[in-house]
């Protein structure tokens, strides 16, 4: 397919205008898969059934209510540590599950002792939301109670909320650490600390704060790590986090099998418009979630799709938290058909369903890939990911 050298196609490619902002360079192979069919299950054996986990019978409930009937990997393997109170450090990916591995043990040890308190720790305000949400649905009829420190959201509520004592608190770095300096949150108090998708808090640049919470935690504590890759960065962060961890990867593959992955070739944005809106148009195309580099960028897009009839919008960081909750919750509940999104309003979301992730923009390093095409295919189903090249 290709008539260039890698190191060509390199050099040529970072002399090219499209280099600019980009931490690496992606040779396009990388997002081709030619899997001619899926996989229908799991690579990984899974050992454990839910009813194996010693936990409340209510809590077990709400797990088969969410119609969770196995663990998936990550569950399998996490779980029992964590309720030993190990340390854990889980690699796994967007959409493997990992959420509900953190959450089961967490909440089971809370009906054990009401006075234990967690902070759990995530790079995005709607990460931090979906937990919550998560958060509600296992611990139903439990009185298991909790608050959200996101930025974007007032403060005022949350340090109200932080008065009641929640058993739970989940936030963002830069509010924590907010919180925290204002003497409203007592990080001491804290003996279950969960740090999720670490790599992307680097990758935000909440490094910084990072040590700075961890640095201020209790030493008594029981902490769980969960990153989808593990950077020079990371490694760092978990060095000064962990004791003695228990180490779970379920990452079999760079990017999950269910996952389909094709280029598009195009020359220049008219023909990659014109193609997009072609794509858009197939029955397939159900639930499409198209990557953008920029703010402006993805706005353009959506506002150009919106005035050719398709029902879209978009989210991005300067957009506001409420606007940002409402599209989101409008292409969760399938009342639009594509949702454009830069990198970082997008990290972590879980969307069900979403039949294709579209890269407008090619992502700006390989994790940034990994993790947008993992809004697709999620939780064992089938997923399409095309990224354009020029
Ligand atoms: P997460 O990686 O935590 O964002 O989870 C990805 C998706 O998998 C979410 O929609 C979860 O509700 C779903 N999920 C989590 N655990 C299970 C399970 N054991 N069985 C089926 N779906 C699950």
């Amino acid at each position: 397919m290709y008539k260039f050298s890698k190191s060509f196609q390199k050099r040529r490619f970072q002399k090219s205008k499209f280099y600019r902002g980009r931490k690496h360079y992606l040779n396009p192979t990388q997002y081709i898969n030619k899997t001619a069919s899926f996989p229908t299950g799991n690579d990984i054996a899974i050992k454990n059934s839910f009813n194996d986990f010693r936990i409340d019978p209510i809590l077990l409930k709400n797990i088969f209510s969410r119609g969770y009937r196995v663990p998936t990997p990550i569950q399998d393997q996490a779980i029992q540590p964590i309720l030993e109170g190990k340390d854990v450090i889980g690699i796994a990916e967007t959409g493997s599950g990992k959420t509900a591995a953190f959450l089961i043990p967490i909440i089971n040890k809370i009906l054990h002792n009401r006075q234990e308190k967690v902070l759990i720790i995530v790079p995005t305000r709607e990460l931090a939301v979906q937990i919550n949400d998560d958060l509600k649905s296992l611990s139903k009829f439990l009185s298991v109670y909790s608050s959200l420190c996101i930025g974007g959201a007032s403060i005022n509520r949350q340090i109200f909320e932080l008065r009641n004592n929640p058993h739970i608190v989940i936030g963002t770095p830069g509010r924590i650490k907010d919180l925290f300096n204002r003497n409203f949150l007592h990080l001491k108090n804290f003996r279950n600390i969960v740090l999720d998708e670490a790599d992307r808090m680097v990758d935000i640049g909440f490094l910084p704060e990072i040590k700075f919470l961890i640095s201020r935690l209790s030493q008594d504590r029981q902490s769980l790590f969960f990153s989808a890759t593990v950077s020079r960065e990371v490694d760092g962060i978990i060095n000064s986090f962990v004791t003695n961890p228990v180490t779970i990867s379920v990452k079999s593959t760079e990017t999950p099998v269910s996952i389909k992955q094709d280029v598009i070739r195009v020359r220049g944005t008219e023909e990659k418009i014109a193609k997009l809106k072609e794509l858009l148009r197939r029955q397939e195309f159900k639930k499409v979630l198209i990557f953008g580099r920029t703010k402006h960028g993805v706005d353009r897009l959506s506002k150009r799709l919106f005035l050719q009839g398709f029902s879209v919008n978009s989210i991005h960081g300067n957009k506001s938290q409420n606007q940002r909750l409402r599209v989101l919750m409008q292409f969760k509940n399938n009342q639009l058909q594509i949702l454009v999104a830069t990198d970082i309003a997008a990290r972590g979301l879980d969307i069900p369903d979403v039949s294709h992730v579209i890269n407008f923009d090619e992502p700006a390093s390989q994790t940034d890939y990994i993790h947008r095409i993992g809004r697709t295919g999620r939780a064992q189903k089938k997923g399409f990911a095309l990224t354009f090249v020029s």
